[in-house]
């Protein structure tokens, strides 16, 4: 065992320090600070080094977490960054969002009462210090190739799947119906949790490597798919998840009750200094306003802490099941509890309240059964238990569906699962339509940014076999 490691007997799990409720509630600013050169490197020093690393296992990408943590212990802090770049396009971003409870720490064996080692924190620690000392450089492919792919999307599935391409030597265009690059990393994840800044760098980065980006160009209207099959060798959809689901119900027609993504994007884009028209005093900002967010994901808990940054009177999650059974990360659940969130478990409504413009929510009380077939207990109201919650803003927050891609690129051969997800070959990412590929959220439903990237890796390799077995790759003229 090397000597720097092991150190988990002696030295007690450090995970960055948060800013204070008293300062991170009032601004827009990531609440987790990088840790201390020195610290970084006492806190990878608590790994065991196990032979069959379980966090890695566990880790989407299967990330060589101990090797970066041990060289990351030694101070080799540029290697321990090509060993998490390997594997990873974007450490620095998973090292922030990943749900690291759930994946790579919540399957690292140190033992019970010990605490895991804070892996993710450290994966974000030597990528951000290897972006500030511009160890990252833009890519560079060793040949030229005359091939070209198109994708669909520049959130992290078609942002990774662009870099690997590239690596190869692909020309590559990146079509996004929106202004900038990063999909639900830009427009959708708050800054709390996700600093624009570092996503706008992975788009620079992108663009200094060759990757062209055709934004404000939405597949379907400005440009067809089969006008992009003609234009590139394969093409690769990578699109997400967008259509919210709805909640029905006497009054849920009255203004004020707004989806949650048209509330992030329009914080969002406030953040990014974009003039939102009427968000000032309009529906979309919870300033002044009394505000309850419905659903228990990740996206509801980034809706009740936007809220609470943008200066709410009150705000409210209610959620049909209790804290054991919802979606959402722990973690982003105590930290909303922290600044102020008040949670109303167990509940869920039945109408809205109020004459043009929301007031209040009636719900009711529920109870969990017993368990399905696949585990999960069955909610069911209670009778009689009826409350009102006071409301001038109203968010939806209950996940996402696919949207009618068949239709809205007018390809009815693009083959569809019964939950409108896009049916792929799963060894060779290919959909039912020849040389088009799929990846990330559109084919798995609303998940991880971990996953979208490994998909995208995964499908960047399939393409290139299939365009190679379609025809000898010419290497361009210099
Ligand atoms: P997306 O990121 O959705 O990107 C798809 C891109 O395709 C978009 O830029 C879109 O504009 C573009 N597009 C769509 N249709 C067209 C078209 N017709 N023409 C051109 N472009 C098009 N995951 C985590 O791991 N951690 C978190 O903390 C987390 N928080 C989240 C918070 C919120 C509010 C939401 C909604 C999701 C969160 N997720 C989180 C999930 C994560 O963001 C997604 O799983 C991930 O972004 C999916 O990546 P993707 O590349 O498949 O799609
Ligand atoms: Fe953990 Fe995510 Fe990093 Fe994998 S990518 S090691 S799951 S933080
Ligand atoms: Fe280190 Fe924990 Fe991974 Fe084992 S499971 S290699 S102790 S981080």
């Amino acid at each position: 065992m090397p000597e720097h490691m092991l150190r988990f007997v002696s030295t007690p799990q450090q995970t960055p320090e948060k800013r204070a409720v008293a300062e991170r509630a009032h601004d827009f600013g990531e609440i987790y600070r990088i840790f201390a050169d020195q610290e970084a490197s006492r806190q990878a020093s608590r790994c065991s080094q196990c032979g069959v690393p379980f966090c890695s296992v566990h880790c989407p990408l299967h990330n060589n977490i101990p090797d970066w943590l041990k060289l990351t212990a030694e101070g080799r802090i540029e290697e321990a960054y090509e060993i998490a770049a390997a594997t990873n396009n974007f450490p620095e971003i998973c090292g922030r969002i990943c749900p690291q409870d759930r994946l790579c720490e919540g399957n690292c064996v140190i033992e019970k009462g010990f605490e895991s080692v804070t892996i993710g924190a450290v994966e974000r620690y030597i990528t951000d210090i290897a972006l500030e000392r511009g160890w990252v450089k833009p890519i560079v492919p060793r040949q030229e190739l005359t091939a070209s792919v198109g994708i669909i999307g520049a959130g992290p599935g078609g942002m990774a799947a662009a870099e690997e391409l590239r690596r190869r030597g692909y020309r590559v265009t990146i079509y996004d119906r929106y202004d900038r690059a990063g999909g639900l990393l830009i427009y959708g994840i708050p800054n709390f949790k996700l600093e624009k800044q570092v996503v706008l760098r992975r788009h620079a980065l992108a663009e200094a490597s060759g990757i062209r980006f055709e934004l404000n160009c939405a597949v379907g209207h400005d440009v067809g798919l089969d006008e992009l099959r003609r234009r590139h060798d394969a093409v690769l959809i990578a699109t997400g998840v967008y259509k919210p689901r709805e909640i029905g119900g006497p009054g849920s027609g009255l203004a004020g009750i707004v989806p949650a993504l048209d509330y992030l994007i329009a914080s969002n884009r406030d953040n990014l200094g974009d003039t939102v028209p009427g968000f000032a005093s309009g529906m979309l900002n919870a300033a002044g306003k009394r505000v309850v967010v419905i659903g228990g994901g990740d996206t509801a808990m980034d809706c009740v802490r936007t809220a609470v940054r943008q200066g709410a009177v009150s705000v409210r999650c209610l959620y049909r099941r209790d804290r054991a059974n919802m979606p959402g990360s722990m973690r982003e659940v105590k930290n909303a509890e922290e600044e102020g969130v008040e949670f109303v478990w167990l509940s869920a409504p039945e109408a809205f309240l109020g004459d043009a413009s929301v007031s209040g929510v009636r719900a009711v009380r529920m109870h969990l059964g017993l368990p399905d077939s696949s585990g999960r207990q069955s909610v069911d109201p209670i009778p009689g238990s009826h409350f009102t919650l006071e409301a001038d803003l109203v968010i939806k927050a209950l996940g996402f569906d696919p949207e009618d891609l068949p239709a809205m690129f007018g390809e009815t051969g693009l083959e569809v699962t019964r939950w409108g997800t896009l049916r792929i070959n799963s060894r060779s990412f290919m959909t039912s339509l020849p040389g088009v590929f799929a990846a990330g959220d559109i084919v798995r439903g609303a998940s991880l940014v971990v996953w979208a990237i490994r998909d995208g890796r995964d499908a960047a390799r399939r393409i290139h076999e299939y365009v190679t077995q379609q025809r000898a790759l010419p290497v361009a003229a210099e």
